[in-house]
């Protein structure tokens, strides 16, 4: 076994383990920062950990063709008015601003982000505003038909979301659609480009993780990197429990012992996927451990919901909203000072595991996974 691995199967189970922060961003030197109070009013985004903000995420809607069992309720969820959407004027607006202010990724999601008419064209608008890396997550159920244009359009790579290699299963977790036109998807997607291909997999104690090793078969036989998402307390209906969560180093232990894996080397990592690559050299798994061994010591994200708030962590409701900015002729710089604010006021964890933890507010689809 190797050390990484180690590493991930002896760590402490599921308790507040914010990995260290990094007060170095704050303490360097180069950083000009000036305070203003104790808002930093210059230089890249940064919080009060001295954690840079690169990544946006933007939620384009909170609706979705699909009804998945961790995300929302068979029935009953209710949506946005669409007044209260951003506009694709609106929210590349937002995101010229953010790159202005050091952000260099942008990724698009939702709700399901295909579901809402023109996306093509943010696509585009996002390529010609310099992202080094735009990206979306979809369900897959309408990427094969738009897959061409979003790769024309300047859209870098996708992950697509598949809990389940099992038809009768996939309709059981996720309501509606169907595997076979997901499936399909990855082909597409692989061809136009969209490229790595990750497949991002919600693991449920009891109703999908015993297709662990499928899953990993099925990383080694598409060089897809298949994602182990732990499942998070963000469904709609309230139905998350501990006891339905699957540690990410279960998952790593699980394959290893049948095809044995190394932890991929990442110097200053940033993303939520711990890596890891079969030790034969066939392909690749990722770990995405949120709820047993939190990465918010190095979290670089933020994310601007569909109704227009910046949204500095998926657990915290603490939401900053730009709208009224842009609906009341209100200048870049106040769009760039509530940036600022948002990431500023950013927690140093999520605290989930920590008894006085509350569910947010708002679930996952709302949000923006
Ligand atoms: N509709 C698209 C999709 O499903 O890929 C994009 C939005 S979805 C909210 C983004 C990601 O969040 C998906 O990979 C989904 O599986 C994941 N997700 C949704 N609810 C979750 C939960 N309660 N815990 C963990 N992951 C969740
Ligand atoms: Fe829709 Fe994605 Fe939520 Fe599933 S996870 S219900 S596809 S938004």
């Amino acid at each position: 076994m190797t050390e990484h691995l180690e590493r991930v199967a002896t760590s402490t189970p599921v308790t507040m383990s914010v990995r260290p922060h990094r007060p170095d961003a704050l303490a360097d030197p180069t950083n000009d920062h000036r305070l203003e109070g104790d808002l930093v009013t210059n230089g890249p985004l940064v919080d009060r950990y001295g954690r840079l903000h690169h990544d946006l995420r933007i939620s384009v809607t909170d609706r979705c063709n699909l009804r998945c069992v961790y995300c929302m309720p068979d029935e009953g969820m209710t949506f946005l008015p669409r007044a209260e959407l951003l506009s694709f004027d609106e929210i590349a607006r937002v995101a010229r601003v953010a790159r202005d202010l050091g952000v260099t990724a942008v990724r698009l999601t939702g709700g399901e982000p295909l579901v809402r008419r023109g996306l093509v064209g943010l696509v585009a608008r996002l390529r010609d505003l310099g992202f080094e890396d735009i990206a979306l997550t979809t369900n897959g159920t309408q990427l094969a038909a738009l897959a061409p244009a979003l790769a024309a359009a300047g859209l870098q790579r996708v992950n697509i979301s598949c809990d389940s290699l099992r038809e009768d299963r996939f309709a059981t977790i996720r309501r509606r659609g169907d595997l076979a036109t997901v499936l399909a998807a990855m082909d597409v997607a692989e061809a136009c480009g969209l490229t790595p291909l990750k497949v991002n997999v919600v693991l449920m104690r009891g109703q999908n993780d015993d297709e662990v090793l499928d899953f990993a078969e099925f990383a080694r036989r598409t060089g897809r990197v298949v994602r182990f998402i732990e499942f998070m307390p963000l469904d709609a209906q309230g139905e998350w429990g501990p006891e339905k969560l699957v540690p990410g180093r279960e998952v790593a232990e699980r394959i290893h012992a049948v095809w044995p894996l190394a932890a991929v080397a990442e110097p200053g990592r940033v993303a939520p996927a711990e890596r890891y690559r079969f030790l034969d050299g066939v392909g690749e798994i990722g770990l995405i451990s949120t709820v047993s061994e939190p990465f918010c010591g190095t979290c670089n994200r933020l994310r601007l919901t569909a109704d227009g708030s910046i949204r500095n962590c998926l657990f915290s409701d603490d939401e900053h909203t730009v709208r009224d900015v842009l609906r009341s002729g209100g200048t870049d710089e106040a769009i760039a000072t509530i940036l600022r604010r948002a990431v500023w006021a950013k927690f140093p964890g999520h605290a989930i595991n920590e008894p006085e933890f509350l569910r947010p507010q708002r679930s996952m689809s709302m949000i923006g996974g």
